[in-house]
């Protein structure tokens, strides 16, 4: 965005009387820490903005400030659908396609209104004069902040809005061990500075598991794990019977996939989790130069970043499985050659 963009945004901004903040399906603590932070920026700034996410968000989020504020697309068709087309102005954050919000891209596509685009994906393929985006950076939340810091210099954010920030900060990054660059250290001792309260989050986070989704782990790692050292490639397949007989819920297989990224001799590795008969949802992640957005994109119709992607599969877990495993020779091959090029 030029600064002619930025001022003229700033204008918008303070003359908008309907602001909606949108952000991706099967939110993450990004999804829901950057939306949530902007929230609470503008409301600082006496502007109300209203967060609205396709569906809902795991529950270790829900000490997010104001969490409990958020709309739910698949919940309250009506209510999201009145506010997006009354909307006078839309941020959309942490997607870079609309692919990624289903329906409400179609009522999006129909407001004329400026939309503001804040994401760290990369080539986005939504066009708008008001694109603040950047890849090099770890998240949409370091990414809001930055936001925030030009378009109010002398804001204190408030300890509201740090805290959901860090949120996006630490879930984007494994707990500051990827997509980590020297700025995101300074952004979380600012977002420290604003009152976020690093012990706290963490231990929401990170250390608040059920007793559930812990066995779930434990069953994961020794009965369904397959890992083949000839391709560098693990991968984890859960069944709706499994996870029923954890009584799963929704971010219950967080951090899973990156288990078994940790081990040596892997370069890539996969969840696989089957939603229904209809729909398996599929995870990746990879180290350094193992590029895995390419292969989630072409085979799954999904995307993400290099070392962090997803997709899905229109099939039950059977199918799924095998699908994935019978393509796992073009993911090695797509990777060799880009290592070759
Ligand atoms: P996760 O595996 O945690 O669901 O997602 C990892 C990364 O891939 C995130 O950055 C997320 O935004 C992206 N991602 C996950 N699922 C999809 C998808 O279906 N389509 C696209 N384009 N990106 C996805
Ligand atoms: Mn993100």
């Amino acid at each position: 965005m030029t600064s002619e963009q930025f001022s003229r945004l700033s204008d918008i901004i303070n003359n908008a009387q309907n602001i909606v903040i949108v952000s991706h399906k099967n939110p993450d603590g990004d999804a829901i820490g950057s939306s949530l932070g902007l929230r609470s920026i503008l409301f600082k700034n006496q502007k109300q903005a209203k967060v609205i996410v396709p569906d809902s968000f795991p529950g270790f989020l829900r000490f997010l400030p104001d969490s409990k504020s958020i709309w739910f697309f698949d919940k309250m068709k009506e209510q999201c659908t009145q506010a997006l087309e009354s909307a006078d102005l839309i941020f959309i954050l942490d997607f870079n396609t609309l692919k990624r919000i289903d329906e409400i891209g179609n009522i999006i596509a129909k407001n004329p209104c400026p939309i503001v685009l804040i994401d760290h994906h990369p080539e986005p393929d939504i066009k708008t004069p008001y694109t603040y985006h950047r890849i090099n950076v770890s998240s949409t939340s370091e990414l809001v902040y930055e936001f925030a810091q030009k378009l109010y210099p002398k804001i204190n954010i408030g300890a509201k809005a740090a805290t959901c920030l860090y949120a996006g900060l630490v879930t984007d990054t494994g707990s500051f061990r990827h997509n980590l660059h020297e700025k995101t250290h300074l952004t979380a001792g600012k977002l420290l500075q604003a009152g976020a309260d690093h012990q706290q989050i963490m231990l929401e986070i990170f250390d608040s598991n059920s007793l559930n989704r812990t066995k779930l782990l434990g069953y994961s790692l020794s009965e369904k794990l397959q890992v083949d050292f000839s391709t560098g490639v693990a991968y984890i397949a859960l069944s709706q019977e499994e996870l029923k007989r954890f009584e799963y819920k929704k971010g219950d297989t967080e951090g899973f996939v990156n288990i078994a990224l940790g081990i040596e001799g892997v370069n890539a590795a996969v969840l696989l989790t089957e939603l229904n008969e209809e729909l398996t949802k599929l995870s990746f992640r990879s180290h350094g130069d193992f590029v895995v957005n390419t292969f989630a994109h072409e085979y799954f119709n999904g995307g993400g970043h290099k070392n962090a992607a997803g997709g899905a599969f229109h099939g039950n877990i059977t199918a799924a499985t095998e699908y994935l495993l019978k393509n796992i020779p073009q993911l090695i091959k797509m990777n060799l050659e880009k290592l070759r090029s």
